[in-house]
């Protein structure tokens, strides 16, 4: 039996996933597992340090680039017990050479009991088809302290997460999904998922986020998952992130899911620029986006988009238009300022390295930062995001943005546009990648 302490630094605001499930597998296999999750829990580094050097394996969990950048900080606190730390997660694969630990993506469930039953560990993605245990979540702070629900009264609700599938039938261009999965999708078995909502809901969760990268890409099992939950656990309300392509494709399920008590789905719209669509291959058009806010509408389902405004191919009238489009299509209360300082991340392993260096925008590997630097053609664009992730930060509003890209672009601010007092729904907390 070996001992093993995971910890997350940061899970996009909810109850970590990325612990609660490896935990169960490993505990399955009969090691002895505990857990800190520092996004919540105040942990001194003498307490680190103690529980760190009476682990036998240190698992820190990165599943997105934020969660990766905390987690080399978490690493270098532990000096001389790199050997037996290591990085599991999507972002963990630009890791493995920091010499910090080693790195593990993919499912990397079960690769974690392997290591801690003393296998060795590639940092090649693995995958398997295995269905696991539901996760253990009771090594984890209660509910009640991560982000919750916010409804369309503004009452708050205890809320809890799930994934259906894993990886992505898709390929966007500058996913970091891409590079490990590349298109494929496993599925995590419906009994486990249900156990783990009732688990949940009897913890107090009155709403569930289905936290898959796209709810569609297995749309049977996505609408028996809602039926089975909304007829187990009456009044439950959901979120859930759906690609525009699938919004499109499927828009039949759309009245349905609302009526299950889906209230809000993300969509990735990224840009409104069809060029950029199609170097990201997202699979949608600029002429897609007003379609889904319609087919949403209708089904009563509130739409939060979320855009990549700065990319080296971003032009100073394709972020114009972006800022026109959100403020016409009435979506600035949901759109986080921080969402419109957002640069493009290109880890070591994305398809997009290629490209950008042919068109001489990259500039240095940052090993820290965990991706490449890059520099827009047209130095103001680099000026403006600089000024908009500044503005983001000390939470300015859309009007202080849009004032800036209209000084610095050079163009005509053009009329305001009255929006709706109404509240949407949605989490309390805004999550960064
Ligand atoms: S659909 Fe979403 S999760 Fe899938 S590859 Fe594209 S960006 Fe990534």
């Amino acid at each position: 039996m070996a001992r093993v302490l995971l910890i997350s630094t940061y899970e996009q605001g909810h109850q970590p996933l990325s612990i609660a499930a490896p935990a169960a597998a490993l505990t399955a296999a009969g090691h002895k597992v505990s857990a800190f999750d520092l996004a919540v829990e105040s942990v001194s580094s003498d307490r680190l340090h103690a529980a760190s050097v009476a682990a036998d394996l240190i698992g820190i969990s990165t599943p997105m680039h934020t969660a990766a950048r905390l987690g080399i900080r978490i690493a270098r606190q532990l000096t001389g017990m790199s050997d037996k730390v290591v990085f599991y997660g999507h972002a963990a694969s630009s890791l493995h050479d920091l010499g910090l630990g080693r790195a593990i993506s993919g499912d990397t469930d079960l690769q974690l009991v392997g290591l801690a039953g003393g296998e060795d560990a590639s940092h090649v993605p693995l995958f398997d088809r295995e269905l696991r245990p539901v996760p253990n979540r009771s090594i984890l702070p209660p509910l009640e302290q991560y982000a919750r629900y916010r409804d369309v009264s503004g009452g708050s609700h205890v809320a809890g997460y799930v994934e259906a599938t894993r990886g992505c039938a898709h390929r966007c261009t500058h996913c970091p999904l891409t590079p490990i999965y590349a298109g494929r999708l496993r599925l995590n078995g419906a009994d486990t998922v249900l156990a783990d909502i009732d688990q949940q809901v009897l913890a107090g969760a009155e709403h569930i986020t289905f936290g898959d990268p796209d709810f569609l890409n297995a749309p049977g099992l996505a609408m028996d998952l809602l039926r089975e939950t909304s007829g187990q656990h009456p009044g439950t309300t959901f979120d859930t992130t759906i690609k525009v392509e699938h919004l499109i494709e499927h828009q039949e399920l759309l009245p349905e899911m609302a009526e299950l008590g889906v209230t809000f789905i993300t969509s990735a719209f990224e840009s409104i620029d069809d060029r950029l669509l199609e170097i990201l291959d997202k699979g949608h058009t600029a002429d897609d986006l007003d379609l889904v806010l319609q087919h949403t509408e209708r089904a009563g389902i509130a739409l939060r988009p979320t855009w990549l405004p700065f990319t080296p191919w971003t032009t100073p009238a394709h972020f114009r238009d972006l800022l026109r489009f959100v403020e016409t299509r009435k979506l600035v209360d949901v759109t986080p300022p921080v969402q419109l300082g957002l640069r493009l991340l290109v880890p070591s392993d994305s398809p997009l390295v290629d490209p950008m260096r042919e068109m001489g925008s990259l500039t240095t590997y940052d090993r820290d930062g965990l991706t490449w630097n890059w520099r827009h053609e047209d130095a103001r664009m680099d000026d403006l995001q600089g000024e908009i992730a500044g503005l983001a930060e000390r939470q300015a509003t859309f009007a202080q943005i849009k004032d800036a890209a209209c000084r610095r672009l050079e163009v005509e601010p053009w009329p305001d546009v009255a929006a709706p007092h109404v509240h949407r729904p949605g989490l309390t907390e805004d999550w960064f990648c």
